[in-house]
């Protein structure tokens, strides 16, 4: 048996000596993190008393909430953690990391050859610890310094176990459990940006994800692909599928029903006929109530091909899309700007045409109680192939009708025959492609790349999250 660390040696001493399965072991220095002497408030069932036991106090139960949903009688799992500084701007941050600490391939019971596993998988599909305790088998870190000036400002972690986080800060609880489920294994290991295998020095193999990943647009798995096969799946937006039994069987219970679609038809225009991928909106109704019309675009730039629609639309714009759904480009005004002055307009949906390539097109965020008509983004490029069609004296036609709808037949989150969708935006989003579902998921899902504001704390089981499945798919 063969084991290559990722990561460097830690050291530290066992803190946690409880029964649970999971041990944390502190890596962090004198007054710092795990160590921070600073007096706290005790917060939401955390009876901590300083910031470093209160940090801890979270690890712990964290530990315990998993231990529960693992195999009796496996091998302790060590779980490495310190708090160092991570990468933040005033609006954005690393919030924390984890992964496998070592992965592993051809040990006792291993369920296939020549396929790595990460550690704590490996060590209780060998029923001993492989390296015989000298290293711990997953690594963490968080951000020591969120919630501090120029590191997400004023939107620290949320230390209580209760679930009950105030608006703005971020449930610690919730990030822990994210970040344990990849160490624990919801990792693909392969490398998503390249499609390279982890190479022990002189063969690279792959890893027990990679059969389980399958490309409805290759018709093939991560298995079967090369590397550059690989690396283009990994940025094939909403194509690349989760197809272990274990989660499949879960998805109807998890998932909701409905995947928000956009629907374009027309007779004298083939090319751009057919079902497009679209970003929902945060504010407006939802798709549920099905919207038909012909699309009016909107140009009100001097260009001559923009319709930014930031400003109220002038007669000859609002003629095009009243009674219409109206195209619109994404730029310089915020969303709900352009959607409203298109429902003032007369519109009875908006089409929002991204104005970056890539894919899937994100949500329109934004809040605006006064909108009442829904809108989608759609890709650049789906933008352009519309546009190609509504130019000149076609900028509206009732040859080209766009139906706004949720498609009954999908779960949201999964493809047409049930499968989840894992996460393949284009461009490639490094640490966070592949190894999470697809944002699209709703209900949403412990293990998407953004922690979502409504998740429970504590669940990773169907009906309420599909993370434990996917880890009894890789053999747990
Ligand atoms: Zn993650």
């Amino acid at each position: 048996m063969r084991a290559l660390a990722l990561l460097g040696l830690g050291l530290g001493c066992a803190l946690g000596a409880q029964a649970a399965k999971i041990k944390i072991l502190n890596i962090d220095g004198p007054g710092v993190g795990f160590n921070d002497p600073t007096p706290v408030v005790p917060v939401g069932g955390n009876d901590g008393t300083t910031l470093g036991q209160q940090r801890m106090n979270v690890y712990l139960n964290v530990a315990k909430k998993w231990s529960k949903h693992l195999p009796e009688g496996g091998p302790d799992i060590q779980i490495q953690a310190d708090w160092p500084a991570l990468s933040c701007t005033s609006t954005s941050a690393t919030l924390g990391s984890a992964g496998a600490y070592s992965v592993w391939r051809d040990f006792p019971n291993a369920p296939y050859p020549t396929t790595w596993y990460s550690a704590a998988l490996a060590n209780t599909l060998a029923g001993a610890d492989l390296d015989e305790g000298t290293a711990p088998e997953i690594s963490s870190h968080f951000n020591v310094n969120l919630g501090q000036p120029g590191c997400l400002d004023g939107t620290p972690f949320y230390l209580g176990l209760d679930g009950n986080a105030p608006a703005n800060t971020v449930n610690f609880a919730v990030v822990l459990m994210h970040e344990v489920g990849h160490g624990l294994g919801f990792q693909a290991l392969t490398n998503g940006s390249n499609g390279a295998r982890i190479s022990d020095g002189t063969n690279a193999y792959p890893s027990q994800w990679e059969r389980m990943m399958y490309d409805n647009t290759a018709g093939k798995t991560w298995f079967e692909m090369s590397a550059l096969e690989r690396k283009a799946s990994a940025i094939n937006p909403r194509n690349l599928v989760w197809t272990g039994a274990n989660v499949s069987a879960a998805v109807p219970t998890v998932l909701n029903k409905g995947t928000p679609e956009l629907l374009i038809k027309s007779t004298e225009n083939p090319a751009i006929v057919g079902t497009y991928v679209v970003g929902p909106a945060s504010f407006g109704p939802s798709l549920s109530t099905r919207v038909k019309a012909p699309v009016g675009r909107v140009i009100d730039q001097a260009d001559g091909v923009t319709g930014l629609a930031c400003d109220p639309l002038n007669a000859a714009n609002a003629a095009l899309v009243s009674g219409r759904i109206a195209l619109v480009d994404r730029g310089t005004c915020s969303f709900t700007i352009k959607v409203k002055n298109a429902q003032d307009a007369g519109a009875v949906g908006v089409i929002v045409a991204d104005n970056t390539a890539g894919g899937p097109p994100a949500s329109l965020g934004g809040a605006d109680e006064t909108i009442t008509i829904p809108s989608v983004r759609i890709t650049q490029a789906d933008g352009a192939a519309l546009k190609a069609v509504l130019t000149g004296d076609m900028r509206t036609s009732d040859n080209v009708k766009a139906i706004l709808h949720v498609n009954k037949d999908q779960y949201a989150g999964a493809d047409l025959a049930g499968r989840a969708l894992l996460y393949t935006p284009n461009p490639y989003q490094s640490g966070s492609s592949v190894s999470h579902w697809d944002t699209i998921a709703t209900r949403n899902l412990l293990m998407e790349p953004a922690i979502n504001s409504d998740l429970p704390v504590y669940r990773v089981t169907p009906p309420k999250d599909l993370t434990l499945p996917l880890l009894q798919d890789i053999g747990w």
